[in-house]
């Protein structure tokens, strides 16, 4: 991809902004862009820097973010709106192209991460209720306020933010920006040595100041014993504006990424706000045991779609007709009586006997969990709580906390159940 249209090829010291800013390690990618840690010389602080694929549709696509998140950012204090912050954008031409670029404040890890850190077997429950907080409020905020859906919520893209704030204080956390490459460090030889050292020293860095003592693979696997996250206040911040539209201007039909994707996407009959409370309820749920909530394949005799809407009928019960055959796609996959042409058994599994038998939560942890969960996954949109209701539920306030965190603790213990075999089969 790092070809003309692609990605913009970056090296650690490299200038942007006519020297504003500096690259000091890359942080992510996505499906359209690289992100680094960015030294940012005139507020010295650290920022990230995301710099757009160079194609005209990217463009098109980072223009549009921009948009987005400058009218979120206008005038708001984003430290309390759980969104991430636009701090400023700029052009950068390079050899494959004019990229858009995005200076974002700095934020830690994605929740992908987390649940890997914790082996797929899911956070404790006070985590969960913590970050799920942190992610209403961003919803609500962008609901409510600015009438932006965002399409695309996944773990991915709701990132850590770090208990100290190194973004503002680089200085205190100890770590001296990159702010020069070493004279003939390109390729080869001892310069590649500097390289590798460069490399190594701005790792380092990210890991202290972005609040990680944990990390995936590589150089930078944390001590099993750092890896926990007990007694950190966890907060996090809603990224990746790229997809979000106005919830007066839908744009595309498709959207969200399969495995958070609500059943009026599918069928095609239209959507709003409630997707992201859809896509919501599956990231509480991963949060919680570990494993995606619905993991649809294609199967002999059936498609995608058909497998995902079986999968969510066998936990949530059969799709009212009414809706199942008002889509433009319902004919598809629905005969006119409502039931699924091709996948004719269901083995239903409710959610709260899901939790117990294969998660091992207690009955009351499960039934609590369940109830806050149910309503987000209805079939019918307009019932979806909003982020607003949402976050007056019991379950979030945490009322009988004591008596949950004594149940969490046998939460702790949970069955290895691997990361992808919650899918429940579909007999034909
Ligand atoms: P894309 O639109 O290409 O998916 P994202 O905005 O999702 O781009 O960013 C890609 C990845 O870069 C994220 O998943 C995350 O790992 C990292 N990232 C994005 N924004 C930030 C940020 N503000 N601070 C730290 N890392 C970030
Ligand atoms: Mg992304």
């Amino acid at each position: 991809s790092y070809r003309k249209g692609g990605y913009h090829a970056v090296r650690i010291a490299d200038q942007f902004a006519g020297g504003r800013y500096i690259a000091q390690r890359k942080l992510g990618w996505g499906q359209f862009s690289t992100v680094w840690l960015a030294y940012d010389t005139s507020t010295s602080a650290y920022v990230a820097l995301k710099i757009q694929k160079s194609a005209a549709q990217f463009v098109q696509a980072a223009l549009h973010e921009i948009d987005v998140l400058s009218s979120l950012s206008d005038g708001a204090d984003m430290n309390s709106k759980c969104v991430v912050k636009l701090i400023d954008n700029f052009k950068h031409t390079g050899p494959n192209g004019q990229h858009l670029c995005m200076v974002l404040e700095f934020l830690g890890d994605t929740l992908l991460r987390l649940i890997k850190y914790n082996r797929y077997k899911g956070l404790p429950m006070d985590k969960v209720r913590e970050i799920c907080k942190c992610i209403l409020i961003g919803l609500d905020y962008l609901h409510r306020e600015h009438g932006v859906i965002h399409t695309d919520l996944k773990p991915e893209n709701v990132l850590l933010v770090s208990t100290i704030d190194p973004s503002k204080d680089p200085v205190r956390s100890g770590l001296a920006p990159i702010l020069e490459r070493p004279e003939g460090s390109v390729n080869g030889g001892v310069t590649s040595l500097i390289e590798k050292k460069l490399k190594r020293r701005a790792r380092r860095a990210v890991a202290k100041i972005s609040g990680r003592n944990n990390s995936i693979g590589g150089e930078m696997e944390a001590p099993k014993s750092e890896r926990n996250i007990d007694g950190i206040d966890v907060r996090c911040k809603v990224v990746d504006f790229g997809n979000a539209c106005w919830a007066d201007k839908p744009f595309a039909e498709e959207i969200q990424t399969r495995q958070y994707r609500a059943p009026e996407v599918i069928l095609q009959a239209g959507y709003s706000f409630s997707v992201d409370m859809w896509s919501f309820a599956c990231i509480a749920f991963e949060l919680a045991t570990g494993d995606m909530l619905f993991t649809p394949k294609v199967g002999q005799g059936f498609s995608e779609d058909e497998d995902h809407l079986a999968l969510m009928m066998e936990l949530l019960g059969k799709i009212p007709r009414k809706i199942a055959t008002a889509g433009a796609k319902s004919k598809d996959f629905f005969d006119r009586h409502g039931d699924l042409k091709r996948i004719r058994r269901l083995k239903f599994w409710p959610l709260n006997k899901l939790l117990i038998d294969r998660y091992k939560f207690s009955e009351s942890d499960a039934n609590e969990f369940s109830e806050f969960l149910l309503p987000l996954l209805d079939f019918a949109p307009e019932k979806r709580p909003t982020a607003q209701q949402c976050l007056q539920h019991p379950w979030l306030l945490g009322i009988e906390s004591t008596a949950n965190e004594m149940r969490n603790e046998s939460n702790v213990e949970k069955v290895d159940v691997g990361m992808s075999n919650l899918k429940i089969k579909v007999g034909k």
